[in-house]
């Protein structure tokens, strides 16, 4: 394939009253990202226009509408990397509309590869990063939640990426992979964490080989229970798969059964010069791709798309 996309928002128990709003964010960002590959942009500028738009848009665990933590505090965590084991990620970041665009500038500006809360705020500023409210990113309905998650005894963040759909409705972190016409494959992924989750708490979003891996022109995105994810190194795990496996989406399915061997639930996207694959164990995962000017695909529950494609 000359140039392709695929997005994810999120692997949860997405509630039937928000699939229509995680389908159309899907879709809006891979539309974007699709058009400036078409166009001859980067992957790393699709990655980070088709993150953008979903940080912008508050049907999203990211950016606005991310999770609030215990103390009633927005942090959000997002990493984006291209080839040649080139990464940026911040941590536990707060104010700013667009994490995705920070961790771009932490891999093209600094020599290091993560930085944490205070610092990663001092950075946002030094680059000249508007400084937004914290009411800017926290929505109503989080508030609510933030409530009514308080009044449950023992509280489980793992259980909203299981069976959280008539209880206290689950919202997706945001991926995205590209491949541009020079062949580079970008990643990217920007979360606001799990909800009612401690002050300081990283989940696997910004680490490498955990929440995003790229190497050998193969890419790989992750979403779901973040400490389970970390246990496993599930992208990285997904990309030495896709070295072995026919299909990108064998090499995710392989991935998410080692994700299983911790009880852990999630999903994975995966982006190769000819391929696209994915595959979660979550009731539903929001996706769409797009490869070159073919149809894009768009869907949420298992069995959405037709799974095994190959040879674009
Ligand atoms: N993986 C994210 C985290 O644990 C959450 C998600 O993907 O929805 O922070």
């Amino acid at each position: 394939m000359k140039f392709g996309v695929i997005i994810h928002g999120g692997a949860w128990d997405i509630p039937d009253n928000a699939v229509t709003d995680h389908l159309n964010g899907v879709q809006k960002a891979c539309n974007i990202a699709n058009k400036l590959l078409k166009n001859g942009k980067s992957s790393l500028d699709a990655v980070e226009a088709a993150i953008s738009v979903m940080e912008n848009d508050s049907t999203f665990d990211a950016g606005k509408g991310s999770f609030v933590n215990q103390i009633g505090e927005v942090e959000m965590d997002a990493i984006i990397a291209t080839e040649g084991y080139q990464f940026g990620a911040v941590c536990a970041v707060q104010n700013i509309s667009n994490p995705i665009k920070l961790a771009r500038l932490v891999m093209e500006k600094t020599k290091q590869h993560i930085l944490v809360g205070k610092g990663a705020n001092l950075f946002a500023e030094q680059m000249g990063l508007p400084f937004v409210a914290p009411e800017s990113l926290l929505v109503g309905r989080e508030l609510d939640r933030y409530y009514k998650i308080k009044r449950i005894p023992n509280f489980s963040a793992k259980n909203m990426f299981r069976d959280s759909r008539r209880k206290i409705n689950g919202m997706g972190t945001v991926g995205a992979i590209c491949l541009d016409i020079l062949g580079k494959i970008s990643i990217g992924v920007s979360t606001g964490g799990t909800p009612h989750k401690r002050s300081g708490r990283v989940g696997d979003t910004p680490l490498w080989g955990a929440g995003g891996y790229v190497e050998s022109s193969v890419g790989a995105a992750a979403t779901g229970y973040g400490e389970d994810i970390i246990k496993v190194l599930l992208t990285y795990k997904a990309v030495e798969y896709a070295k072995i496996e026919p299909s990108l989406n064998k090499a995710a399915t392989r991935a998410i059964t080692e994700l299983k061997r911790v009880n852990g639930l999630g999903g994975v996207i995966m982006l190769n010069q000819n391929d696209v694959g994915f595959d979660f164990n979550t009731p539903r995962m929001a996706f769409a791709y797009q490869i070159e000017d073919t149809g894009l695909i768009v869907g949420i529950d298992p069995g959405d798309a037709k799974r095994e494609r190959k040879d674009y």
